[in-house]
């Protein structure tokens, strides 16, 4: 893939990068490496100054941040935004708590003193996807950084100039040269890169066929990694629930970032007909008022996908769920959306808020991710059901469930197979929390202090 910005809304290309030469690759793992030996001496404080000037940087420049965002992968401005404030959030918190969080643990035994020291690795190479270009970002650095470790950073090749943008943030906060640097280079080099001794561990966001190619790599070479993968999120609800507000948070969560979120709710589960048949009004008169439109204007709600790949895709996954016998309740009709929107962004990769409900739960397409704003509802008869639908797919990173009964929620929250359920909410992702998936959604924690403990070595210190 070329590493370009090619803007989403329009299709034009805006700029090429040339990739990193061998030698700069080389020259850049060096300076890591060298920039290792002096910042692991750097105080907390220290640290935690550079962090929180960072967070002054991102809410001083956000407008042209954002902006870079939505020109690079489409998402609307006013999320573009509150991307950026949820990093300011990210870098404060760690600024604030990393002292406490690699603070010793005291552990009594026969020693005099014994106790556990989290000591950084060296350097962390960083894969990442585009859909939260900085947000993804600064959820592993933060934490990495305050750790003590440095960072290298594989963007994806359609956000260029955020990645460099990133780079020069951490500059401006005052880390020092090489403590953070981005690597222009294609997912074909990785593989080679974490063989290099100096990189010591290795996270990656992005798909199963990435975080595989990573993950058999590092292990040829013995390193730690994190793998945060795709998701085929349920959102049950049951019918005590409050099903106005339940379709509601359904919409938004689908929605987010263009529907291209690994959490959005991309499976709607009804328990029982009435749910099922309210449900699927409100959504579809909701979807069907969305705003779609150039991300770039403050009153659109749903801007393109962010590369033609991700539209073929989407286009390809909506007629197998429709052959496997999925009814279209509204939307899936790109050509009538194009005629809708001005010519200027005809060649934009836009694709209508879709809604598909009686798809056999059975068939494979229903147990994929559909990257994309298009949702799959589905009807089932009881709790039970819910739950073994909810988990009927390789995917395990969050799930939304929609009840008033306490007996409901315990059945939810000790049955499904998730890294993280929500009752009565959206799955979102928070500093305090830790997030992350387990089956085919990848492994590993971010954020919170499991997060930060991901890349330490945690040094067991015996005193006799
Ligand atoms: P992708 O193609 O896997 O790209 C993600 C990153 O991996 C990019 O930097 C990409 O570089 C790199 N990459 C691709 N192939 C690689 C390889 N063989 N070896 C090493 N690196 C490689 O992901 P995507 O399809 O753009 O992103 C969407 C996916 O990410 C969805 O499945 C979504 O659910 C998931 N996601 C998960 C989370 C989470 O927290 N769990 C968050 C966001 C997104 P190039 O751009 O150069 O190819």
């Amino acid at each position: 893939m070329a590493i370009a910005t090619v803007n989403p809304t329009t299709g034009e290309s805006i700029k090429d990068f040339a990739p990193l030469t061998d030698a700069e690759l080389a020259a850049k793992v060096a300076l890591g490496d060298r920039t290792f030996d002096s910042y692991r001496h750097s105080s907390l404080e220290q640290r935690s100054g550079w962090l929180h000037r960072v967070a002054d940087r991102l809410e001083q420049d956000c407008a042209a941040l954002a902006h870079l965002a939505v020109l690079e992968m489409g998402k609307p401005i006013a999320a573009a935004q509150a991307e950026i404030q949820k990093c300011v959030m990210v870098c404060r918190f760690y600024a604030d708590h990393a002292a406490e969080f690699l603070a010793d643990e005291i552990v009594k035994t026969d020693a005099s003193q014994s106790f556990v020291r989290p000591q950084p690795l060296g350097i962390v190479l960083a894969v990442m996807p585009w859909n939260f270009p900085y947000w993804q970002v600064f959820r592993f650095a933060a934490p990495a950084l305050m750790a003590g470790n440095v960072a290298l950073l594989k963007h994806a090749s359609n956000v260029p100039q955020v990645a460099l943008r990133l780079e020069q943030l951490f500059r401006e906060g005052g880390f020092p040269e090489g403590a953070f640097q981005t690597l222009l280079i294609g997912g074909d080099r990785v593989a080679a890169l974490v063989g290099d001794d100096r990189i010591r561990a290795a996270t990656l966001t992005g798909s199963e066929a990435a975080g595989i190619s990573l993950a058999s790599a590092c292990g040829r070479h013995l390193k730690k990694t994190v793998l945060e993968l795709g998701g085929s999120d349920p959102l049950i609800v049951c019918p005590s629930a409050e099903i106005s507000q339940a379709a509601a948070v359904a919409v938004t969560a689908r929605m987010l970032n263009n529907g291209q979120s690994c959490i959005a709710a991309k499976r709607f589960i009804a328990v029982g007909e009435t749910v099922a048949a309210e449900l699927e009004r409100a959504i579809a008169r909701d979807f069907a008022a969305l705003v779609v439109g150039d991300p770039m204007n403050p009153a659109t709600q749903l801007g393109p996908l962010a590369t033609p790949q991700i539209l073929a895709d989407l286009e390809t996954q909506v007629a197998a769920a429709i052959a496997a016998g999925g009814r279209l309740v509204v939307g899936g009709d790109r050509a009538a959306l194009l005629e809708r929107l001005p010519p200027a962004l005809r060649s934009g990769h836009f694709y209508p808020p879709t809604l598909l409900a009686d798809l056999p739960q059975d068939t494979t397409i229903a147990r994929e991710e559909f990257f994309g704003p298009v949702a799959l509802l589905f009807q089932v008869a009881t709790l039970d059901r819910a739950i073994a639908l909810a988990n009927d797919t390789p995917f395990g990173l969050g799930a939304s469930v929609w009840t008033q009964d306490a007996a409901e929620i315990d059945r939810c929250v000790a049955g499904i197979e998730a890294g993280a359920v929500f009752v009565n909410g959206m799955v979102k992702s928070d500093p305090r929390l830790p997030f992350g998936g387990i089956k085919r959604s990848g492994y590993g924690r971010e954020l919170a202090r499991q997060g930060l403990l991901e890349f330490v070595n945690l040094k067991t210190v015996w005193i006799a």
